[in-house]
């Protein structure tokens, strides 16, 4: 059996961004990884323009004592441009957007100025470079506005389009199968036998495997059967870059995925000192990572959650990110009597006493509604320990996507 730590480590040591790229539009790119980095092709905004509605004017012509009046020569809504340079004495009528005339310096909001006719009244005050947002303000030409391993959030999306970009390099997706095993496990749709369970398992992981992005190649239900398993990864070995398996892994007469799994590739660990999620087989099957995930849907989702998302994310190609955690004070009694980590599931509250976190109730690795409602697993260390009302302890935020 080895540490969490240990085999959270092996697993992102030996997972590399899949091999491959793609160019896809940028308004598909939804959940895609930039495979090269994003560099601005021009500034943005890409000429100086005014940031109010009002007169562009040239400092020169203005006074420190008193107002002056200025002639108004032209009318600039945004989209429109003043070619000419602005002589002395006069004025531009200038809307939010429109590029700053040559020759203005200033730009006078119009609740300050008197216009009558083509005349318009400025008071002192006004200093160069006011209510004017320079050219590349927000990006410069040239810089790297999103680098490689950027995830594409609908922020980007938009980023990208600003700066003119139609389409874009992103990783290939990388293809996970799963699968679930068990002779008691039954698709939902038929009445369920004393016994039986239905596959939540492969429903769970395939909604979680959607929402990080990656193509989903759907196994089925395999039965707890050598050569079934045997054909099963065959096809997932081939056509894979990561396959997840449930159930089969403990120590049980039935538990045959270890051993389908050493005869078609190999094993790298297969205990983790880890509450749920203990039995787990981790290893290769041909070009694949295999994750053999326990059955127990609690156990499944957790380690899931704490190895293979972050496994899969690297494979997508996004760059690291340490998971959320944070402090938070206790709220109620436990006591922890085995030496191996431990991953509560809880809900977490923010309110004005500061972060707090409860447990979601019974923490049996049978209760799925912990995990549906939590929002943080409570990592516990590995000594056993006794935890009291404000406490502190580490919460880990549950990712969704
Ligand atoms: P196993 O890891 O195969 O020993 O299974 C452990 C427990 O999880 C058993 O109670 C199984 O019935 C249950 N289980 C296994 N696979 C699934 C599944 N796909 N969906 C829901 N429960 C499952
Ligand atoms: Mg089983």
């Amino acid at each position: 059996m080895i540490g969490f730590d240990e085999a959270f480590a092996t697993v992102m040591a030996e997972t590399r961004p899949v091999e491959g790229v793609a160019l896809v539009a940028v308004a598909e790119g939804l959940g895609r990884v930039l495979s090269m980095p994003a560099i601005a092709p021009a500034d943005v905004p890409n000429h100086a323009n005014s940031a109010m509605d009002g007169y562009a004017v040239r400092t020169a012509d203005l006074s420190r004592e008193g107002s002056v009046t200025l002639t108004v020569v032209a009318d600039l809504p945004a989209g429109d441009r003043l070619e000419r340079a602005l002589g002395a004495g006069e004025a531009v009528r200038i809307m939010t957007g429109a590029p700053i005339p040559p020759g203005c310096d200033c730009v006078v909001m119009q609740e300050r100025v008197r216009r009558d006719g083509d005349q318009v009244g400025i008071p002192a005050g006004c200093l160069p470079g006011d209510n004017i947002r320079p050219a590349g303000e927000d990006i410069q030409a040239g810089s790297v506005v999103l680098p490689k391993g950027c995830r594409l959030r609908p922020a980007h999306l938009g980023l990208l389009t600003s700066l003119g970009f139609e389409r874009i390099e992103v990783y290939r997706q990388p293809v996970v199968a799963v699968l679930s095993t068990g002779n008691e496990v039954v698709e939902a749709g038929t009445p369920l036998l004393p016994g039986q369970v239905y596959d939540s398992n492969r429903t769970a992981l395939r909604a979680a495997l959607l929402a990080l992005g990656v193509k989903v190649l759907d196994l089925g239900l395999v039965r707890d059967d050598r050569e079934a398993l045997a054909a099963a990864f065959a096809r997932a070995g081939h056509e894979a870059d990561a396959v997840i398996s449930t159930g089969g892994v403990s120590v049980g007469d039935y538990d045959l995925v270890k051993e389908v799994l050493v005869g078609q590739g190999s094993i790298h660990f297969w205990q983790v000192a880890m509450k749920p999620g203990k039995p787990q087989a981790y290893g290769r099957l041909g070009q694949a990572r295999f994750f053999g995930l326990p059955g127990n849907p609690v156990s499944g989702m957790t380690v899931f959650m704490l190895i293979v998302r972050p496994a899969l994310l690297k494979l997508m190609g996004a760059s690291e990110e340490p998971p959320r955690r944070m402090r938070a004070a206790f709220r109620g009694m436990l006591r922890k009597k085995h030496n191996r980590r431990d991953f509560l599931r809880g809900i977490a509250h923010f309110d004005e006493a500061g972060p707090w976190v409860e447990t979601t109730g019974p923490q049996g690795s049978g209760i799925l509604t912990s995990v549906a409602r939590a929002n943080v697993l409570i990592l516990l260390p590995e000594e056993p320990l006794e935890l009291r009302d404000g406490d502190p302890v580490t919460i880990q935020w549950i990712e969704h996507d």
